[in-house]
């Protein structure tokens, strides 16, 4: 086993339960740095909606999720977590959270299960790639190069953002050496860049934009407008609105240079509604008075539509009735891959079989966000890594110890 993010340490449960002896390397002096920081945000472990709506997040990739997630789902995470002696509920959203909204108590009480049950940890040990034979394993550990040939490994290596916590995304090269097909690694959930004006960087990065509805600007299609809110940064838009559209902003840039976000600043109120408001008579009223008093427009929202307002539109009712519901703002570029919550691309799916080994590769197997699938934020991403982390604990078991059966054939 190599990597002990969530999907690493689901994998090696699995074997481990079955009698199978597990040894775990990790490049870091610890494992599962980034579930832990993912615990300061709250540790979203999965969500409450119905299994054929929640398997819609992994887009383009739900029929192989929905593989993993048969198995082990939004209900049977829960009641894995709950087996750990930590409650869990169920936030506004949906989203189910630990009761504590951390994951420390969550990793200490698995890590003692795991070595409990067996599993040799060997923290500090960096995997390098395969020895000429193609089945051993290098590392690079405290006391130098050392080689290791199990019956059966499970890389488990995380994408590539936050590389400090540890998932560097090296293991891209290790394996395209060997002639896997790995698609590149690219950030999802992530933020932009805009090129604000000076003054609205200096005066309102930081500030939140609450309370709006955006979409992606695209003439071939109408999109739905998203609820939620945005943090406006020095570098452009960061946060939970940004993310859920990200991988449509992300591959817009990528197709035509850049991407125009949408945002609606009053969608509780109908444009018609909003006009008549706005064309109330304004007597000495500036206009940031009357944008305050007729709309509860003021601060960063009022920033926003004088930093894209072409001169003289703000003046006129109907052109400021039409930037607040729609104001367009470009966005350039995505913040990079090491900022992003998470990785879009990796391992290709045509590389793997159904045991989520590779197949080029006989005894080697994948599992988590190292493969190339993405989804938005709300749980999504632990719950199918840790379901992948078990199904690839079933394909060694089934590589290891075929059925009676399938050896006859
Ligand atoms: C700020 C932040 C908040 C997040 N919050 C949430 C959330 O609330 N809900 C949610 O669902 N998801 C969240 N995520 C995403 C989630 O944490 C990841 O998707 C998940 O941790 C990926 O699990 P993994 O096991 O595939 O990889 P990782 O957790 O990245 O683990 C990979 C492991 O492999 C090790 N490794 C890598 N390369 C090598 C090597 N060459 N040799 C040896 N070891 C190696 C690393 O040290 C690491 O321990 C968040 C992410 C971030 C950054």
């Amino acid at each position: 086993m190599v990597g002990g993010g969530p999907a690493g340490l689901m994998a090696a449960e699995v074997l481990r339960a079955a009698g199978v002896e597990v040894d775990l390397y990790d490049a870091m002096p610890s494992v599962a740095r980034k579930f832990l920081l993912a615990g300061r945000g709250g540790l979203n472990l999965t969500h409450s909606e119905a299994p054929d709506q929640f398997v819609t997040r992994y887009g383009a990739r739900q029929d192989e999720v929905a593989r993993w997630l048969a198995k082990f789902g939004p209900t049977e995470l829960r009641a894995w977590v709950h087996q750990l002696g930590i409650q869990t509920f169920i936030g506004s959203s949906g989203r189910v959270f630990p009761a504590e909204m951390k994951a420390a108590p969550l990793l200490r009480a698995w890590l003692h299960r795991l070595r409990q049950a067996g599993v040799r940890f060997h923290a500090r040990h960096r995997w390098c790639g395969w020895m000429p034979d193609g089945r051993t394993l290098r590392f690079l550990s405290p006391s130098g190069d050392i080689t290791v040939s199990p019956d059966a490994c499970v890389l488990a290596l995380g994408g590539g953002s936050w590389t400090r916590l540890g998932s560097d995304g090296t293991w891209v090269s290790l394996l395209q050496a060997r002639g896997i097909a790995v698609q590149p690694l690219k950030p999802s959930n992530c933020g932009f860049d805009v090129a604000w004006s000076a003054h609205l960087r200096e005066r309102f990065a930081g500030n939140p934009v609450k309370n709006v509805a955006a979409w992606i600007e695209d003439a071939d299609r109408k999109a739905k407008p998203r609820e939620g809110e945005f943090l406006v940064t020095a570098h452009g838009l960061e946060g939970g609105l940004i993310y859920a559209l990200s991988a449509g902003l992300r591959d817009r840039i990528a197709s035509i240079g850049s991407a125009t976000l949408r945002v609606d600043l009053l969608p509780t109120r109908t444009s018609q509604r909003l006009l008549e408001d706005l064309e109330r008579p304004r007597g000495r009223d500036s206009l940031a008075n009357h944008l305050r008093r007729r709309c509860g427009i003021d601060g960063i929202k009022a920033a926003l539509l004088r930093e894209v307002a072409p001169p003289g539109d703000l003046e006129q009712p109907a052109k400021l009735a039409a930037l607040i519901k729609s104001l367009p703002l470009r966005l350039d570029a995505p913040r990079p891959l090491d900022e992003a919550i998470s990785s879009a691309g990796g391992v290709d799916f045509v590389a793997m079989n159904d045991g989520l080994m590779l197949r080029s590769m006989p005894g080697v197997f994948c599992c988590g966000e190292m493969f190339d699938w993405e989804a938005p934020t709300g749980g999504s991403l632990l719950t199918a890594c840790m379901a992948s982390g078990r199904a690839a604990g079933r394909g060694v078991l089934h590589w290891l110890n075929p059925p009676v059966d399938a050896t006859a054939r």
